[in-house]
């Protein structure tokens, strides 16, 4: 049998279905010398509101500064909570930090492995007795693609008063009942890096937001918080630009974007039937994007011998993540700081030894997700 190899994100059969297009695209934006601020960022902006269902889309340069320019806008800084899964991204919990506010970390869901809602009220009410940090917003993770329970969320971040941000950068093209990401917070951030669902070919991201006033703040807070005419500089802002050649490369992208979604839809599938009860496969819900397929192993041994398992054969897979945000050195002292006797996060421990993710995007085959799946049951 002559085997493909296989990769665990595509980064070569999508390009070869859009190599005529980029051409153009790039070639326009070298000629016109508009490399910031170019029409295509506009054009990208106005597309991706539309794919999002409606509401206002601002280019960036990356997930991250999504997410710090949706916390400057809100004014959070020293002295402020944010509560956020402690099983996420680095970059999840590192912006509150940068921007002087404590994260707190909060457990997740065994099977979802999205925010736990019981464990985060509860540690809202725990920092609101402490009393040393006031509440102020909430950032659910659409961790793998899997929708956050996002009418939840907000009738939560509702009765507490707190800005909620869904941090949808692995997740974007999901949706829950019909509506998609992008439309459920009060601010969306999405990332492009190269391996998320709608990636470009370096570093990018946009905010998403249901409000004309806040897009417009965004847009000022990404170029050095200027407005009212260039060089009026209203407010501290950063350099948080999404290129004009990333934006041109991105809306290539866009027009197979439906078309992926539904082959990484395809994919999980066939991995949910190949696997079938051997292990804790991912719930195969409407609306789920994808960005990676992730499965869980009973233990730490019996994930260290699919590991091997794997290597082996050749496949590649990933283990994202292998340590919990709350036991990086990084965040040790805002761990303490957030609260003194915080409750132990079990299941987000738990999960970082035995999570794995096997290799997800649209042009897999059926005989590949097949291949992948034997040699993880071969391990077991
Ligand atoms: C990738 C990612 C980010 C950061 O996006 P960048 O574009 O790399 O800055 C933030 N949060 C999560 C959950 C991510 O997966």
């Amino acid at each position: 049998m002559t085997s493909t190899p296989i990769a665990l994100f595509d980064m070569h059969g999508q390009q070869a279905l859009i190599r005529e297009k980029l051409r153009t695209r790039i070639d326009a934006v070298l000629a016109s010398g508009r490399f910031i601020n170019g029409p295509e960022v506009t054009e990208l902006e106005e597309k991706l509101a539309a794919f999002a269902g409606g509401g206002y889309a601002v280019g960036v340069s990356s997930g991250t500064d999504a997410l710090q320019i949706a916390m400057m806008a809100e004014g959070i800084g020293r002295g402020d909570a944010v509560f956020l899964p402690a099983f996420t991204y680095t970059a999840t919990a590192e912006v509150p930090l940068v921007l002087g506010a404590t994260p707190v970390f909060v457990d997740v869901d065994p099977h979802t492995f999205n925010i736990d809602l019981a464990d985060l009220e509860k540690r809202i009410a725990l920092v609101q007795a402490e009393g040393k940090l006031k509440p102020r917003a909430i950032v659910g993770v659409d961790l793998f693609g899997r929708p956050a329970d996002w009418p939840a969320l907000h009738a939560l971040a509702d009765k507490h008063g707190l800005f909620l941000l869904d941090d949808a950068a692995q997740a974007f093209g999901g949706d829950i009942q019909g509506k998609r990401l992008g439309r459920w917070a009060h601010a969306t951030a999405l990332s492009f890096y190269p391996t998320k669902t709608l990636g470009c070919y370096g570093d990018g991201g946009a905010l998403l937001t249901p409000s004309e006033e806040k897009a417009a703040l965004y847009k000022s807070l990404r170029t050095h918080g200027e407005g009212g005419g260039r060089y009026e500089v209203l407010r501290t802002g950063m350099n948080g630009r999404l290129d004009t050649i990333q934006a041109a490369i991105l809306l290539c992208k866009l027009e197979l974007f439906d078309q992926e979604l539904k082959d990484r839809a395809k994919a999980a599938a066939w991995y949910n039937e190949a696997l079938g009860n051997s292990v804790q496969v991912p719930e195969l819900v409407p609306g789920h994007a994808w960005g990676l397929y992730t499965i869980r192993l009973p233990d730490l041994e019996t994930r260290t011998r699919v590991q091997e398992g794997l290597k082996a054969a050749g496949i590649p897979f990933g283990v994202y993540y292998p340590k919990p945000l709350h036991h990086q050195p990084a965040y040790q002292g805002a761990h303490t700081a957030g609260l003194t006797a915080a409750p132990a996060l079990t299941v987000a421990e738990q999960l970082c030894h035995q999570v794995m993710s096997l290799p997800m995007h649209p042009y897999l085959t059926q005989e590949q997700v097949q291949r992948v799946a034997a040699a993880v049951k071969a391990a077991l």
